[in-house]
């Protein structure tokens, strides 16, 4: 799903350049579940923009689904980034002046989805996310853990086959934020949905199925979660973060 060879991103600032990140290689099979752990300011945000294509990387190979990533026109981009990726973000991001039912629309529009279709779309997300009943609130009206759920069925509305989550249990509570770990935990067993999670909750990355532990801009190291050595692993990487 996600093969990157060297991929780097340098920030210019007047004569001071700043490597954020510093040659990753990577390779993120279809259908799993990974979380990226790491202090912060290491660069994290910054490689799932890459991974994205909300940013461009500086140097380096990027292939998403088959996809290089830097052969694509601007054009070609804003369509990989609406039908390939769904991106969820910490603070949810969804239009404060939108219903539910238009925030899960917007893509759609965006891609000329006809109005049916949206129509058809728009109550099985709703269904997949228990949100029955919400269709025409606004986000003010939503609990953190209910604009979380709008935000993914948002992410899921074009089918991506990759889903992208910046600290998604961020500001939520725990019951909040298990909720929303299940719903994503339930997506990728039910459809098989590849997702990379960004998190520093320890909680948050036993959902995954493999861990990748990121400091100063590189891949210090890749665990496989099994069950039964889950807290030893966690144990090992909380006393690497801590350091
Ligand atoms: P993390 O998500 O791990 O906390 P980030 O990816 O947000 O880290 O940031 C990594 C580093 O890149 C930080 O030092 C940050 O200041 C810098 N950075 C991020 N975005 C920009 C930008 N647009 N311009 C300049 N520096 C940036
Ligand atoms: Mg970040």
């Amino acid at each position: 799903m996600i093969i990157t060879k060297n991929l780097g991103k340098v920030y210019e600032s007047g004569e001071q350049s700043h490597v954020v990140i510093k040659g990753v290689d990577l390779q993120i099979n279809k259908g799993e579940f990974v979380a990226i752990m790491g202090p912060s300011g290491s660069g994290k945000s910054t490689l799932l923009h890459l991974l994205g294509g909300l940013d461009t990387p500086s140097n380096g190979e990027l292939r998403i689904d088959g996809t290089e990533i830097s052969s694509l026109s601007e054009k070609e981009l804003a369509y990989f980034r609406r039908r390939k990726v769904g991106y969820i973000f910490q603070n949810y991001q969804l239009l404060p002046s939108m219903t539910v039912s238009e925030n899960i629309a917007f893509t759609m529009n965006a891609d000329g989805v006809p109005q049916k279709k949206q129509k058809q779309r728009i109550a099985e997300l709703i269904k997949s996310v228990n949100l029955e009943g919400k269709e025409h609130f606004f986000p003010s009206q939503l609990s953190g853990g209910q604009q979380q759920r709008v935000a993914i069925a948002r992410a899921l509305a074009m089918n991506p086959s990759l889903i992208l989550a910046d600290e998604p249990t961020g500001n939520l509570d725990r019951k909040m934020g298990k909720d929303i770990l299940h719903l994503l935990s339930r997506l990728h067993h039910d459809t098989g949905l590849t997702i990379v999670m960004v998190t520093h909750d320890p909680y948050a990355a036993k959902f995954a199925e493999r861990i990748l532990f990121f400091k100063d801009g590189e891949i210090q190291s890749d665990h496989k979660l099994v069950e039964g050595e889950k807290d030893h692993v966690m144990e090992n990487l909380l006393a690497k973060l801590n350091a």
